[in-house]
């Protein structure tokens, strides 16, 4: 029988972990191991340009030392771009994805040239340029060879899918608005040909993530995973996201606070149980 509570850390391998990460880890790992269920571990690399081998090996190196475990073997994301395009494929199919030709310079200049941009969590929305191309122009452009992003037509893509809502742990159902937060988001990078929104929410699906725990700060991109979710009829999960680390001036944790990071503090001489100590869970 499938573990009734399945959990993951899903870091990237960008940068040493640091005290935000253990706090990450330790929580996602203590629910399923209270609850006798599963934790996960997943290495986010499908960024090939800022992802380092030596790294992720640090990340398995240091969890160990932190005192964690974790269930079977740890799924690494940039041996599965084969499955993420195929995802890519199902959307293209069914027409919820077009392909976007522009430059961040062409967005800017256009948002310029509308005078404003509605303003989503990740800045100023997509004003749909390529959305709008006539069918023909695409379709030479691509057969050019022009380099192109791929594109979630969130308006079709809500259409489809209906009104939805998100499980999220102390809050109950949130009702999900990805239109509103990510407009047109990009789906496939140009220079990269899957992005995190995609990967993480096909990842959770294939690993039976029950329970999705991760920082505030990623809480709007729920609207997103929430959506993929319906259109590629994928189990839905519950979500807890808990609050940030902060620093001792109040400011979250980031990996350019290199004393932070678990590496240097077990230099430094502290002991694994303080360290999780300072991640905010005592023994
Ligand atoms: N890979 C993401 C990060 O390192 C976390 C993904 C997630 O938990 O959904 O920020």
């Amino acid at each position: 029988m499938a573990p009734s509570m399945v959990t993951r850390f899903a870091p990237s391998p960008t940068g040493l972990l640091h005290l935000g990460h253990a706090h990450s880890a330790l929580f996602a790992w203590r629910r399923a191991r209270a609850a006798g269920g599963q934790f996960l571990l997943r290495l986010e690399d499908i960024d090939r340009a800022r992802c380092r081998p030596e790294f992720a090996d640090a990340i398995l190196e240091d969890l160990a030392w932190l005192g964690l475990d974790w269930d079977g073997a740890v799924r690494v994301q940039s041996q599965h771009m084969d499955e993420y395009r195929a995802v890519l494929d199902a959307l293209t199919s069914r027409g919820l994805l077009y392909p976007c030709f522009c430059t961040r310079a062409a967005i800017v200049r256009e948002i310029a040239a509308i005078g404003h941009a509605p303003h989503g969590a990740d800045g100023p929305l997509y004003p749909g340029t390529c959305r709008r191309l006539p069918a023909e122009e695409r379709a030479a452009r691509v057969a050019r060879g022009e380099a192109y992003a791929l594109r979630l037509d969130t308006a079709a893509a809500m259409a489809a899918a209906g009104p939805l809502t998100a499980e999220e742990e102390g809050e109950g159902a949130v009702v999900i608005d990805p239109a509103t937060l990510f407009g047109d988001v990009v789906l496939a990078r140009k220079d990269t040909p899957a992005s995190y929104h995609l990967c993480v929410t096909h990842d959770d699906a294939v690993q039976g993530v029950t329970l999705v725990t991760r920082g505030l700060d990623l809480k709007p991109a729920t609207h997103l995973h929430r959506l993929l979710q319906a259109l590629m009829s994928w189990p839905v999960p519950r979500w807890h996201h808990h609050a940030l680390l902060t620093g001792a001036d109040g400011k979250r944790l980031a990996k350019r606070d290199a004393a932070l990071s678990l590496r240097a503090l077990r230099e430094a001489g502290r002991s694994a149980a303080e360290v999780r100590a300072m991640a905010g869970f005592s023994d």
